[in-house]
Parts: C-alpha cells; structure tokens; sequence
C-alpha cells in the first residue's frame, strides 16, 4: 500500500505540472475515477481540486474517517455542498493574490448545471475554462503497480470461464449461468463486476450486449460470455464463446475466422502503431473470410480502474500505442437472428510487442 501512495503522489506531480503547459492555475477534478487515482480516495462523493501547491480534498460527513485514510496526500475538507461546489467556495474564500487564477474543470465530467453554477460563484474572481482530459490521458499509461493489479484481476477473471463451462448446459437459463460466475467472483475476493455479465446463448449471440436473461440454453448453438470483474479497484474483461452441442462445418468457420482476427490483432499491437492500425488487423482477416460486414463494434478499448477508458481500438484513432499501455483485444462476428461469435483477451503494451494477461484456451469448446 505505501508503493500505491508512492505513485500517487508522483501521478500527482506530474499533473501540477502539466497544469503550467495548460496554462491553468488549478484544475477541478470531478470524475471520481480520476479523483480515486490521484488521490486513492473511492467514496461515492467527491471532488479534488488540484494546484500548484497541493490536491485538496473535499468530501462529505459520510466519509470523514475513509477520506483520511484513503486521501494521504491531499488536505481534506469535509462539507454539506456538492463537493464541487464546496471547492468552488474554498478557491474564492483561499485565493491567494488579486489576479484572477484560471480553473480547469473536466467538462466530459461536469454537468452543465453545475458549471454554470460554480461560474456565476466565481464570477469575477476565477476564470472557469474546460480543460483537456490531462487525468485521462496519464491513466493511459499504467505504471508497474497497476499493471499488477490489472494482471490479478484478469486472472481472477478468467477462472471464471470454467465456473460458466460447468454451468452450460441446454435448457439452463443465460441468468442462472451468470450467477454462478458471479456468485464464484464474490467467493474469490472480487468487489463486483466491472459490467452486466454478458452470456448470449443461440439466436442471442448474435446480440452484441447480450446480457443475460431469463432466456433457456438451446440444445445446439453457441454461447458468448463476456464478463470481468473489479479487484483492488481494478477491472478485468474477457470473452469467451463455447459452442453446444456439435459445431456444423459453417460454425467452425466462423469461429475460426474470429479467432484468426483476433490472433492478428494481437500481433498487431506494440509502441508506436496506431490504434486505427490494430483495428484494421482485424478487420482485414474478417474481410478475407467475407465476414467484415458483421464485424461491428470496434476492436478493443483501454481498462484498468474502469471498465471503458481510452484509448479505443477503433477506425480513425490516431492515438498511439505505448508501452504501459492496457487494451482488450476482442474482434467478433454477428449475424442477426443467427449467431456471434466474439474472442477478446486484456493485453499489456510492452517495449517491443505486447503480453497477453492470462492466456489460456481459445480453440472452440464444445459442450
Ligand atoms: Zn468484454
Ligand atoms: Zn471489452
């Protein structure tokens, strides 16, 4: 825990400095997942107003005791506003000198309202500009310890597939699979599910976010399950797809074309190519096959204290890939009202390629 509060204050550092390039004087961070990650604070309430002087915390009457453990390097202020507001009041109340200083403030994050009122409370003393997504952008590259702790949650994760392996049988309900996974990431230390456990059985799997239902296993088709799960408040994301009952020749293709995607995805991935780029891996194997048009999602996104962060593995993203860099690699197929296939993997960036966290089977089970 000391190395965690170690890096949080160097990810704290490097911020104040790139307020100075932004030519902010302080930023507003409202995003709770950025507020966790700078400051390690995970209550529900929060926002955490950073200067060139230090991070203040400002919280509610729920979270006193919690704030000053998880918070070790910032002040923290316990109040009864909106915190966002309470750090608007604290900045005109603590301003320093006559000069009006300038507040960045995440305007992904910050709902119009809010931003109207902290500006009509500012007025004529801070300037309130949107800032660039500065948090987000350093959580694109993990440092060792979260890449830890990414590592542990997809291996949790992953042992999850044969709690479903077992579950899978026709006439079982999707939701009653999903249970059993779910019930078993508990056991296992998880502090939930990073999403709604995705098991699209048949017809469903077609069904890009399938999540599951009430709706019975049939006796031959397959079966997507996509799930993760949230450890030490990181997340792991994984699919899997399992075929019941015997796969027909057309099947097996289909997977196979998938799967090869994947695989060209993945040695797509290393510092210096584009997102765009591994994208179009994939996408130029499922062209081969003449199975482009079914592919219809992008090819993976950015994890780690969320389950969507960037960067997207998608056409058009110039955004590099660099070492430290943590995406999930998940191509797949979908005919509607027929079946989807989908394969996806969580993979680190590294100086010459990338790893692939938990490795493990992927040539199509058959149950
Ligand atoms: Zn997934
Ligand atoms: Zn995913």
């Amino acid at each position: 825990m000391e190395q965690a509060g170690a890096n949080r204050l160097a990810r704290l550092q490097r911020l104040q400095a790139a307020l100075g390039d932004g030519q902010l004087d302080f930023l507003l961070v409202s995003h709770l997942p950025n507020v966790c990650y700078l400051s390690g604070f995970t209550g529900s309430a929060a926002a955490l107003l950073v200067g060139e002087r230090g991070a203040t915390l400002f919280t509610d009457g729920r979270y006193i005791a919690q704030a000053r453990e998880e918070a070790s390097n910032a002040r923290v202020v316990i109040g009864t506003k909106a915190p966002a507001m309470a750090a608007a009041e604290w900045l005109a109340a603590h301003r320093k000198t006559a000069a009006r200083p300038v507040l960045g403030v995440e305007a992904e994050w910050l709902s119009a309202a809010m931003r109207d009122r902290l500006a009509s409370r500012l007025r004529g003393k801070v300037r309130v500009r949107s800032a660039s997504p500065l948090v987000e952008r350093a959580r694109m590259i993990k440092d060792a310890y979260e890449i830890q702790r990414i590592r542990e949650a997809v291996k949790l994760g992953a042992s999850l597939f044969r709690v479903a392996c077992a579950k899978i049988r026709p006439a079982v309900r999707e939701v009653e699979v999903a249970a059993a996974m779910e019930y078993a990431a508990r056991r296992k230390g998880a502090e939930g599910m990073s999403f709604s456990t995705i098991i699209a059985a048949g017809e469903r799997s077609a069904v890009v976010h399938g999540r599951a239902s009430a709706a019975r296993i049939p006796r031959r088709g397959f079966v997507v399950c996509d799930f993760g799960v949230i450890l030490a408040g990181y997340c792991s994301d994984r699919t899997r797809t399992v075929h019941v009952g015997k796969p027909s020749r057309e099947a097996r293709h289909f997977y196979r074309a998938v799967l090869e995607a994947q695989e060209a995805a993945i040695a797509a991935v290393r510092p210096g190519v584009s997102a765009a780029e591994v994208d179009a891996a994939a996408r130029a194997v499922l062209r081969k096959w003449k199975l482009a048009k079914y592919f219809t999602h992008s090819t993976g996104h950015g994890l780690g204290l969320e389950i969507h962060e960037a960067p997207r593995l998608a056409a058009g993203q110039l955004q590099k890939l660099e070492s430290g860099m943590v995406v999930t690699v998940e191509p797949g197929a979908y005919i509607p009202g027929k079946c989807g296939v989908r394969i996806e993997d969580v993979v680190v960036v590294t100086a010459s390629g990338c790893e692939v966290l938990s490795p493990g089977e992927k040539e199509l089970m058959v149950i």
